[in-house]
């Protein structure tokens, strides 16, 4: 879907989803009952659902989350049974980061300095683990929320 007027005019939601997704927490969160916000929630799924192309880097098995240090932009990928900190993690870390909308409100909890790049960071590395090439161009996005790249 590509953006008629705004900001944005002229790129595709599923570019801006993968680089700016502040603008699309925006856009859902300002215009919910609008187009782009309902396309958005649906890229969102689709992001949700694929899997995590990546080892659990702690006993190899494949991983199904991904854990953060405070105020780092890394990303740390493990298994349901194996964490980076089994017993307690310290104060502004995450260890159960899994959705889209749980790297927004761990940014939102979290980040004192630059919360923008630091979700857009998130975003990102996210969606390379989840088989997104490291260069995000607008068919390499739809072909990522298509499901056909993996
Ligand atoms: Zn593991």
């Amino acid at each position: 879907m590509r953006l008629q007027y705004g900001r944005y005019q002229g790129r595709t939601a599923e570019t801006l989803l993968l680089r700016a997704p502040d603008y699309a927490v925006w856009v859902m969160r300002h215009q919910p009952e609008g187009r782009l916000a309902q396309y958005f929630r649906d890229l969102i799924t689709a992001f949700d659902a694929r899997p995590i192309n990546q080892p659990c880097q702690a006993c190899g098995a494949a991983a199904t989350r991904a854990a953060a240090l405070p105020d780092r932009s890394d990303l740390y990928f493990f298994c349901d049974d194996c964490a980076l900190y089994p017993n307690a993690a310290p104060e502004g870390a995450a260890q159960n980061l899994r959705t889209l909308a749980d790297f927004v409100s761990h940014v939102e909890r979290t980040a004192r300095r630059r919360p923008v790049a630091r979700l857009r960071a998130f975003v990102r590395r996210m969606a390379q683990a989840k088989g997104l090439p490291r260069r995000i161009t607008e068919p390499a996005a739809e072909a990522f929320f298509a499901g056909e790249i993996m």
